[in-house]
């Protein structure tokens, strides 16, 4: 897959050319997320369509919060979004803007489209507006409130604003076309009335702009020069210019729209999302199992990995779903080059060496196979083993690559062992494992010949440490859970989290900082937890395993 080229993105060759043209001296892009929610791997990648193409060539891109909503709207939203902007490694120009902050700019401009006679106030109900719009087959009829003077108008807009008449009762409209096959054109609604608290602007409006109303304008004040949405704002994009060339505004904005990013095995839909969080399906919008992007961070994704994603599926004009396993596929190509390794044994069956005198010293092991640049680590090392109640047999085939009763295996990072026995309780089941080591086997193969099956790892049992693992899998067993508005509860994953309460962890990862991310050898990859991980109490989450287990489902 090419990458970082003209070709997998078009918006790229578009602002080559509108630089070389001299059309812009310097490009202004902005990411405009309305604060209802937390950010998605969808905003992921906006936030690098804009940040990146800003930053490649060398323009500015601000963060804009369109908050005309307000009553879906709330600070926590507000901060999470700043918070995984920057996480991705981007930074806006100047502070964070709000389109709060333009509405005096903006509703004096609502009053000069009334002035001109191209905007009037309606007090058609909602119910007889829909009829009035007509529908994609049928022009849509004028309202008989579409003739007010502009005096009136004025006088009732001023009113609207002075919070005389109640929600819903009337609404300020453009004077466009009713006939217009594009509905957007239709009249379209300029200001509502809502009382309702605003986050930013207190109680000061009890009306606020609409979305196509607000949108270009703030891209104006701004200066933006490529307005980048997505392509379910094709059809607005004649109201967008509708409103720039009939307005004073200070500069022209373009809008440009590129194809949804959409994953398999997701949904991304705000409201849906909430759902999941509302009704504790997961335990919050930063789930490690949420397709946020505070989720993926709290998952060990880390933010190369998402950009490089976002820039590897291309930027085009259609929309698409992209298999997640691609997405994964990066996270694990970033975490195999640069997460240092550790030994984590999920399921502790004990191992006795009986020829390992008390007094061993620690065994140095590389942090990572091909990085020597990352140290080393210091592993304990004794009589007394735990080792993976998986990789060992009394019995099996050749298959089986791991300990099995009579036969040899090497412990990862130290020696060769043979197991000799296994201690069992009353009920019959294998408690222990006794072997022994095969002596000038660290780093070298046994001198008589006999060759160990494989490599399992291990800790040793008084310096490791007890950890909680979190092992996560696909939200959702369905490559497309809401498609065609399927029910998405239905497709839930029930073995999407379990929780390995009686690990226990080689003592230097322990002691690692929150968000530390390692493979754990054999098992996959890991990261300390933002939030409960402590060097006492280590709690872990998975990233990603080793290999993609999916791909053989489908
Ligand atoms: P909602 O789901 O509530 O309709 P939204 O996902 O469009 O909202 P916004 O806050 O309006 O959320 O999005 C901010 C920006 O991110 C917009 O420019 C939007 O086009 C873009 N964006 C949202 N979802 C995706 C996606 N899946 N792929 C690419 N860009 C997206
Ligand atoms: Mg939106």
């Amino acid at each position: 897959m090419e990458s970082g080229t003209a070709s997998n993105n078009f918006l790229r060759s578009l602002i080559a050319e509108d630089l070389r043209s001299g059309k812009v001296p310097k490009i202004v892009t902005r990411f405009p997320p309305e604060p209802n929610g937390y950010l998605h791997i969808g905003h992921a990648k906006s936030i690098s369509v804009n940040f990146g193409l800003a930053e490649e060539f060398n323009g500015i891109c601000r963060l804009r919060f369109d908050d005309t909503n307000p009553e879906k709207e709330s600070q926590e939203f507000i901060e999470s979004i700043q918070a995984d902007v920057a996480w991705l490694g981007y930074t806006w120009e100047g502070p964070v803007r709000f389109a709060s902050s333009y509405f005096e700019t903006l509703y004096s401009w609502a009053e000069y489209l009334v002035e001109q006679g191209k905007a009037y106030v309606d007090d058609l109900s909602p119910d007889e507006a829909r009829e009035y719009r007509g529908t994609l087959t049928e022009p849509g009829r004028n309202s008989p409130f579409r003739d007010r003077s502009a005096e009136e108008n004025l006088d009732l807009l001023r009113r609207m604003r002075a919070g005389e008449f109640a929600d819903g009762e009337r609404v300020l409209r453009a004077k466009i076309d009713m006939a217009s096959p594009n509905m957007n054109l239709r009249d379209p609604i300029l200001y509502r009335i809502r009382k309702a608290h605003h986050h930013q602007t207190g109680d000061a409006w009890p009306i606020y702009p609409t979305y196509d109303f607000a949108h270009g304008q703030e891209d104006a004040i701004e200066g933006v020069t490529h307005s980048i949405c997505t392509l379910e704002f094709e059809d607005h994009r004649p109201l967008y210019e509708w409103f720039i060339s009939n307005l004073p505004v200070e500069s022209q904005p373009r809008q440009f729209e590129f194809g949804r990013l959409n994953t398999s095995y997701t949904i991304t839909s705000k409201r849906k999302l909430k759902q999941l969080v509302d009704e504790a399906i997961v335990d919050s919008w930063d789930d490690p199992r949420m397709p946020t992007v505070a989720g993926m961070r709290r998952r060990g994704y880390t933010p190369a990995a998402i950009r490089h994603f976002c820039e590897m599926v291309g930027t085009s004009r259609s929309d698409g779903v992209v298999d997640v396993a691609m997405l994964e596929h990066a996270i694990r190509d970033d975490l195999n080059q640069n997460a240092p390794r550790a030994m984590c044994v999920l399921n502790p069956l004990k191992l006795t060496l009986r020829n390992v005198p008390e007094g061993h010293a620690p065994i140095a092991a590389a942090a990572h196979p091909s990085r020597d640049e990352l140290g080393e680590r210091s592993l304990p090392f004794s009589a007394n083993l735990f080792i993976d109640a998986e990789d060992f047999r009394e019995e099996a085939n050749k298959k089986f690559k791991r300990l099995v009763l009579g036969k040899r295996v090497r412990l990862r990072n130290a020696y060769v062992i043979e197991a000799v026995d296994v201690e069992k309780n009353a009920d019959g089941e294998i408690v222990g494992v006794i072997a022994d080591l095969i002596e000038g086997t660290l780093g070298n193969d046994p001198a008589d010949g006999v060759k160990p099956k494989g490599v399992i790892h291990w800790v040793e049992a008084a310096s490791a440490v007890p950890a909680t693992i979190r092992l996560y899998d696909r939200l959702f067993t369905d490559p497309a859970p809401d498609r065609g508005g399927a029910d998405f509860m239905e497709f839930l994953n029930p073995d999407s989290l379990r929780v390995a309460e009686g690990a226990l962890l080689e003592p230097g990862a322990a002691t690692a900082s929150p968000e530390s991310r390692f493979q754990f050898e054999r098992e996959g990859y890991f990261v300390a937890d933002r939030y409960d991980h402590s060097a006492e109490a280590p709690v872990f989450n998975q990233t990603i395993g080793l290999r993609d287990v999916w791909a053989s489902k489908t």
